[in-house]
Order: C-alpha cells, then sequence, then structure tokens
C-alpha cells in the first residue's frame, strides 16, 4: 500500500538516497535504523515531499507519483495520505492541545469546527490527556507535548504515519510513556514507518527492521533476524555500537 520504486535524493552533487526501493503493507509497522547521515530522514520526508525527491515513484494507496512530474494535486494527496511525527514535536505555540490536534481536520479536511473540536476531544481521550485539552504547549513536558503531535497525526486518518526520531529529543523520564502511546497505535495496526534509535521498540513493536546505510537498503528483516543474525558486515558494525 505504500511503494518507493528507485527514489533517488540528490543535494547538488550529493547522493543522498540512491535509488530506494521499498514496500510496506497496510497495517505494517516498518522501523528504519542506521547511522547517522544516511540519508533516514531524508527518506521520509521525500515520501511526503517535505523534501522534493530527485527520481522514482511514490504509491501510496491507489495514487502512484512519478517525483518528476508530480502535480500539485499529486503532493497534496501524498500528504493527506501521511502524517509526520518530527523529533521536535513542532507544536503550534500559541494553539492548545485540543487546537493543535484540530488544526489539519479544520484545515486541510475543512471540517466544521463543532465535529473537529469533538474528534480532538476523543483524540485526547486515547492519548490518555484529557484533561489537557486546553493547556498550550509550553506548559507540557517534553512527553505529552510528543503525545500530542502522535494525537495530530491520529487525528488525520492518514494511510501511514512517519515517525523521525520521536523519542531522540526527550528527556529520558518521558522516552517510555511515548513509546507506550506509540505501542498502542501499533496494536491498532495503524501502519508506520518509524526511523529511531529505540532498539527495545524495534524488537518488541516492528514487522520489519531495515537497516539503511550510504543512501541504500543494506539489510531488511523481521527483528529477530537482524538482531540476532545480522548478514551484512556494515549492519553487524552498526549493531555492535548501538545495543
Ligand atoms: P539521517 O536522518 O540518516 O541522519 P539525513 O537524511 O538527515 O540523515 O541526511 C542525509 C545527508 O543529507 C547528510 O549528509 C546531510 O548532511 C544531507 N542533507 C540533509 N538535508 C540537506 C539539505 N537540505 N541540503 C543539503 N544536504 C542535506
Ligand atoms: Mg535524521
Amino acid at each position: 500500500m505504500i511503494k518507493l520504486a528507485s527514489l533517488s535524493k540528490y543535494f547538488g552533487e550529493t547522493v543522498v538516497l540512491d535509488g530506494i526501493d521499498l514496500t510496506i503493507e497496510k497495517g505494517e509497522i516498518v522501523v528504519i535504523i542506521g547511522p547517522s547521515g544516511t540519508g533516514k530522514s531524508t527518506l521520509l520526508r521525500c515520501i511526503n515531499f517535505l523534501e522534493q525527491p530527485t527520481g522514482g515513484t511514490i504509491t501510496v494507496g491507489d495514487l502512484t507519483v512519478d517525483v518528476k512530474r508530480a502535480s500539485r494535486a499529486d503532493i497534496l494527496s501524498l500528504r493527506r495520505q501521511t502524517a509526520f511525527v518530527f523529533q521536535n514535536y513542532a507544536l503550534f505555540a500559541n494553539k492548545s492541545a485540543l487546537e493543535n490536534i484540530a488544526e489539519r481536520l479544520l484545515v486541510v479536511d475543512k471540517w466544521p469546527k463543532e465535529k473537529a473540536h469533538q474528534k480532538a476531544r476523543e483524540i485526547l481521550g486515547k492519548i490518555g490527556l484529557a484533561e489537557k485539552a486546553d493547556a498550550y504547549p509550553a506548559s507540557m513536558s517534553g512527553g505529552q507535548q510528543q503525545r500530542v503531535a502522535i494525537g495530530r497525526a491520529m487525528a488525520a486518518g492518514a494511510e501511514v504515519i512517519l515517525f523521525d526520531e520521536p523519542t531522540s529529543s526527550l528527556d529520558p523520564e518521558w522516552v517510555e510513556e511515548v513509546l507506550g502511546l506509540m505501542k498502542q497505535l501499533a496494536a491498532e495496526r495503524q501502519t508506520m514507518l518509524v526511523v529511531t534509535h529505540e532498539m527495545s521498540f524495534a524488537r518488541d513493536v516492528a514487522d520489519r527492521v531495515i537497516f539503511v546505510d550510504g543512501g541504500h537498503i543494506v539489510e531488511q528483516g523481521p527483528p529477530s533476524e537482524i538482531f540476532q543474525n545480522p548478514k551484512d558486515p556494515r549492519t553487524k558494525d552498526f549493531l555492535k555500537k548501538i545495543l
């Protein structure tokens, strides 16, 4: 249901993604691991055109986009089918938790305010922050802010949620509550593509782990295989450093 074919991204002369082929099934939880600077964020950002990819095609649901010929409408559709959770939450500082979650429903999906706020309240309940509806980001912990950001992604009803190191900028004490919410989503079989260094999350939750290095998928497989029996020396080397 998500398919990347020969997806490439150059920054000037620098090849950051070198022909990525990747298919993700509906309901699949895929974790991407790999050293810094190898194009993990760029890969996620190309899927919804936060970065303009250089070549290849992107399929999400029944829409296939040749990235070189993507129209404005194609890009909007891809963005509608995807939701992004950033390392730094990226919440609107001047909006409450409820308004942050309702924003996309109001602006992108043009829901009436009543309906959008009702949906946002429902989501706040699901993420365990019902009592924070009127709180502003600055008054919430990092963990709570990131849960709101995930709630915002949930509200979108997107086909896939893209997570880019969602716990990397959190104080250690907030990591578990964010991973817990992600596990809850995974249990509901929300399709997820997650870049993370949380190997325990990858081990417990991922259907598939993908090791990326130098703009290539070096190796992929179920977590048991990748962690216990990595085949490529680069995967072995990376795991030795991080585990
Ligand atoms: P990762 O997320 O795996 O750490 P990134 O996708 O952030 O890696 O970056 C991959 C490479 O692309 C890095 O070498 C980075 O310097 C380069 N890069 C990322 N964004 C840009 C940009 N906007 N302009 C130029 N180079 C970039
Ligand atoms: Mg990154």
